[in-house]
């Protein structure tokens, strides 16, 4: 329970699009309103934290004395814990409706303040639990009933014990803490302010900077030359700092070989697997899986340079649109799209989302200054989710809203059926809720397809998502594992060697040698770009997601007795069982074979249903 208050933002990353949009009304505008009425209310609450905070302090050393105390103790943190995120969503989406605001900017860091606050406060917690031990521990919870909802977060708890050190070496690796996030701060400073982006002339004469957000949106122009110009003058500048990128990437490695060395794990993987009790069989499944099913990848490579007529596909072909498309979904018609495909999952499900999708959870549209991207909060437990979306009437925008919206109801029904200590779920099941609602879009989008361009315009979409989600994560997973063992195992790794580990994977993922898709050696500096390789071991789970959210959506929409039911279970149970265990118990097993498969399937479906549509047009 003492993990992260707040959970991650469910985001998927948006280009903000430069179109204009109708006057949005006050129904397309989420209803701060529901958490505090005003922000004096917000202040009233911060101070009752505040309060609860000093009681919070007489628990210390005190959690072994009665199961009275133990009980009030528990129930205190938790109340405080609940409180602290419902501030949090409000400080936060307050902000990011204008984060040019300086009320939000100002409400948002008086939040940070209080959850760090709250987070010392309860730091004893865990290691006083453990040193209460598995039999006290139990007693406890035979002794008093009421404390069963705490059963699983407290056997979280303690069966770190074994990565547990005494308390003068807890307290070690704690100060030390507070000085090992050098590499990522100079990782951010370099990659996001201080990089002397270049320039380049279009061959609409315009001429740019090619900076972060520059890259995302000319990568995917329709001119070729335009995007080998980019291509070349954006990794061209990575390349120039690759030293410097390997230097920041190398520390953060052997931060995190470091950490699981005196946390008794045999390696880093196996280290951050166990936070959530992640088999490493799951790892290594999707690796293996995903490298013996390159070809269904490369089909897909193949497929799109004859739709978009190159013969000598390379690495800066990947990202323009497969099918572009003039036809608009405004939300409302988006909003139907979305409630009608997910029927399958039955009549409370369809019932609830409907009610939902009018009570002004979401904020829609983009203006300026708002926050970009989209993502679903729903920390806000006695409340409601919330959805920010940049909505901009294409079909991308629907498939967002469909993914997101499988975020709310997850937390929806979590919520509704958990007590709060066990209501928050981890990324692993997490993006689960999100890809299933979007495979349902797809079959229902193709079911009521009029034309061939429009089902082209959908299978694409489709596609194109499957590449990014589950491919290219597997192939950063596959690096990820690759370089982490290096350095766990005591070996140097510069800038330079770093290249050549990603250049051979990225080749070997893109069929180089057999030219499906040709990468240019500069290219391969694009390891020191992704940020989320300082967040280790993490964006495995976007894929292992998705592979399971395929399985799920072919069995209820087969109708294979029981699926729905069991799949609606695992977001009911929010985070009560490990997620794993969750997901197995609804008949998917992560660690083998059988959901990767199904992803792979599910592409070449779509491949054969498009290669079917331009063989009648012949
Ligand atoms: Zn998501």
């Amino acid at each position: 329970m003492h993990k992260n208050v707040i959970r991650s933002l469910l985001s998927v990353v948006l280009v903000l699009p430069h179109i204009v949009i109708a006057a949005e009304t006050e129904a397309d505008r989420w209803n701060l309103q529901d958490l505090y009425v005003s922000s004096a209310e917000w202040d009233k609450d911060a101070l009752k934290l505040q309060t609860q905070l000093k009681e919070i302090s007489t628990c210390n050393g005190h959690l072994g004395d009665s199961v009275q105390r133990f009980k009030s103790c528990m129930d205190l943190s938790t109340d405080t814990m609940k409180r602290y995120a419902r501030l949090a969503s409000y400080a936060s989406q307050f902000h990011d409706q204008d984060t040019g605001a300086t009320a939000g900017l100002d409400l948002n860091q008086r939040s940070d303040i209080l959850g760090s606050k709250l987070e010392e406060a309860t730091s004893f917690f865990r290691p006083e639990i453990l040193s209460l031990g598995q039999n006290k521990v139990k007693a406890y919870l035979s002794k008093d009933k009421s404390l069963a909802i705490y059963a699983h977060p407290l056997e979280d708890i303690l069966r770190g014990a074994s990565h547990t050190l005494d308390k003068k070496g807890e307290e070690l690796v704690a100060t030390f803490g507070m000085a090992t996030n050098t590499a990522s701060a100079v990782y951010s400073t370099l990659a996001n302010s201080d990089m002397p982006w270049p320039k380049v002339k279009l061959s609409d004469g315009q001429e740019v900077t090619i900076d972060q957000s520059a890259y995302t949106k000319y990568r995917s122009s329709n001119n070729r030359a335009d995007r080998k110009l980019v291509f070349d003058a954006f990794w061209g500048k990575w390349k120039e700092f690759e030293r410097t990128y390997g230097v920041t990437f190398y520390e953060m490695l052997k931060k995190d070989a470091v950490y699981a060395k005196v946390k008794n794990y045999p390696d880093s993987l196996t280290q951050a697997l166990d936070a959530n009790k992640l088999p490493r069989a799951v790892y290594d499944t999707l690796i293996e899986q995903t490298q013996a099913n390159l070809p269904t990848l490369h089909r897909y490579f193949k497929l799109r340079a004859k739709m978009l007529g190159l013969q000598d596909m390379g690495y800066q072909d990947i990202y323009p649109p497969l099918v572009s498309s003039s036809l608009k979904f405004p939300l409302a018609m988006g909003t139907e799209l979305m409630l009608a495909s997910v029927k399958p999952l039955g009549d409370d499900y369809v019932k609830a989302m409907t009610k939902a999708t009018t009570e002004r959870w979401m904020d829609v549209y983009p203006r300026p200054k708002k926050r970009s991207g989209a993502y679903m909060n729903g920390v806000a437990y006695d409340v409601h989710p919330y959805l920010l979306l940049n909505h901009n009437d294409d079909y991308e925008s629907v498939s967002t809203l469909a993914h997101e919206w499988g975020h709310a109801m997850h937390s929806y029904l979590a919520n509704k059926n958990q007590p709060f200590v066990t209501a928050d779920y981890p990324i692993f099941t997490a993006e689960i809720a999100s890809t299933t609602n979007e495979v349902f879009l797809l079959d229902h989008m193709l079911k009521i397809a009029k034309t061939d361009d429009e089902r082209l315009l959908y299978l694409g979409s489709a596609l194109e998502n499957l590449r990014g989600t589950y491919f290219r994560q597997a192939m950063f997973a596959d690096f990820e594992r690759t370089v982490h063992a290096q350095v766990d195992k005591g070996e140097s790794l510069t800038g330079e060697a770093l290249t050549k580990i990603y250049g051979d994977i990225l080749k070997r993922y893109h069929g180089d040698k057999d030219g499906v898709v040709k990468i240019n050696d500069l290219y391969a500096t694009e390891w020191a770009y992704i940020p989320h390789f300082y967040n280790r071991f993490y964006v495995f789970q976007y894929a292992t997601s998705i592979a399971a959210g395929s399985m799920f959506a072919d069995e209820i929409l087969k109708g294979k007795p029981g699926a729905k039911d069991k799949y609606l279970n695992i977001l009911k149970a929010g985070g009560s069982v490990y997620p794993y265990e969750l997901v197995k118990s609804a008949g998917v097993d992560m660690a083998t074979p059988a959901p990767y498969l199904a992803v792979f399937a599910r592409m070449n479906k779509i491949m054969d249903e498009i290669e079917a549509i331009q063989s009648k047009r012949k």
